[in-house]
């Protein structure tokens, strides 16, 4: 941890940049970067880490380089348009620890727009709050990573460690952007990703699993319903099925998850089907996405979930003989624990206290992150630690300007003594 007086020039220089960091984070949030229309955001990131001076990778991900590799999802879309970028501070002669510093570009769909107070994409700022969506999820933690640097910068300091921004993409789907910076070779002594944890650092999250489930049915006139099958109705004892094995894990539990409540959820979040309303529906797909707990083999778990369906499926007259289909694409992720007391995390607990003057608290997520990959599958550190929002996912996502400010203090001291510095 830096000595008080260098704490204080380089928490100082955050404030002094903060006005300029919130209008970035504005000017990101305005980029509607979408699962697929990433492109201009992460253009918007290149620019902002030419400006300066790190090297730019900027490249096009590949399903053929990664589906090979552990942590890898399947995708039903193109990635044609898929594109990473990383910008990397590299010292002449690295003395200090390396930084990888992570965010994710992409954001979920807004949801009807009428159900938003202002639109989504118009970031606007109210007492002490920045709405818009991806506003907290996370382009402000994409922000402070990078105006750490600009901080020390602003103090008269040189990082002396290797430092990767990384700006990924399909974060909330598969993981895949976090993946495709493994496969292409960046490692580092630790990451840090700035996930609105509410400024408590992430100590386990589950794993994800995403599905759909597809069911025929047999057409008639509702007429004569009897003659046919009704495939919406039928995914019903299908669903209910889904929610007992999601009962049956939280029943279970898990070390990493006491004292949580109900930390596995199953939600079937898409539903389609049927041609007519007066046609019996002769089709019907869901979509699931279900959490599972660390340490849960996701060979099993997809099992699992067939056994529970065609079980199901058994004692409906017509699936029994026309059992639903099963297609994977999106999450297949594992859970993750953070090891405790590693070097890294005592450090983020000091310049964490320093700058919120009060301790660092843990969290666990019921959801996933890409700290997942470093930890899994690389053998580094994955802390979650960022600002504070509310309804991310949701209507009027919003994000905290003074949790920023203070995210920010904690991730430039911690830069400060990990990488070491220079004056400039
Ligand atoms: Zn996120």
């Amino acid at each position: 941890m830096p000595d008080a007086a260098l704490a204080k020039k380089i928490t100082k220089a955050v404030d002094d940049g903060f006005e300029e960091q919130i209008k970035f984070t504005a000017d990101l949030t305005r980029l509607p970067s979408l699962r697929g229309q990433e492109a201009t955001a992460q253009d918007f990131m290149a620019r902002a880490y030419r400006d300066r001076g790190l090297a730019i990778d900027r490249w096009k991900i590949e399903v053929e380089d990664i589906q090979g590799l552990p942590g890898f999802s399947p995708v039903a879309v193109s990635y044609d348009d898929a594109w990473n970028v990383v910008g990397a501070h590299r010292p002449k002669n690295a003395s200090g620890k390396s930084l990888i510093l992570n965010g994710h570009i992409d954001v979920v769909p807004t949801g009807p727009l009428d159900m938003w107070s202002t639109p989504p994409f118009e970031p606007r700022v109210s007492d002490g709050w920045m709405y818009g969506r991806g506003a907290g999820d996370m382009k402000a933690g994409l922000a402070a990573n990078l105006f750490a640097l600009d901080a020390l910068r602003r103090a008269g300091l040189e990082p002396q460690g290797e430092i990767y921004f990384q700006s990924v993409i399909e974060e909330e789907c598969t993981g895949n952007g976090a993946l495709a910076c493994l496969q292409r070779g960046y490692r580092a002594d630790v990451a840090i990703i700035p996930e609105p944890s509410g400024g408590a650092l992430g100590s386990a999250q589950v794993g994800v699993m995403w599905f759909q489930v597809k069911v025929r049915g047999r057409p008639a006139h509702v007429a004569y319903a009897g003659r046919g099958s009704n495939a919406i109705e039928a995914c019903f004892p299908l669903i209910a099925a889904l929610h007992e094995l999601e009962h049956r894990w939280n029943e279970a539990g898990h070390p990493a998850f006491a004292g949580t409540d109900h930390p596995i959820n199953f939600v079937v979040s898409k539903i389609v089907g049927g041609d007519w309303t007066s046609s019996v529906p002769s089709w019907c797909t869901f979509d699931m996405r279900i959490g599972i707990f660390p340490g849960m083999d996701l060979a099993d778990v997809r099992r699992e979930v067939e056994t529970t369906l065609a079980d199901a499926a058994r004692k409906d007259s017509f699936l029994a003989n026309s059992p639903p289909e099963i297609v994977y694409h999106g999450f297949q992720a594992e859970g993750y624990v953070l090891e405790p007391g590693t070097a890294a995390e005592t450090l983020l607990k000091q310049c964490h206290e320093a700058a919120h003057g009060k301790e660092l608290g843990r969290r666990i997520f019921t959801g996933t992150t890409d700290a997942r990959f470093f930890g899994l599958y690389a053998g580094i550190p994955g802390l979650v630690y960022g600002p504070t929002s509310q309804d991310i996912h949701a209507y009027d996502e919003r994000v905290e300007l003074e949790s920023i400010r203070l995210t920010t203090q904690a991730i430039a001291l911690f830069m400060a003594d990990w990488c070491g510095v220079k004056a400039a």
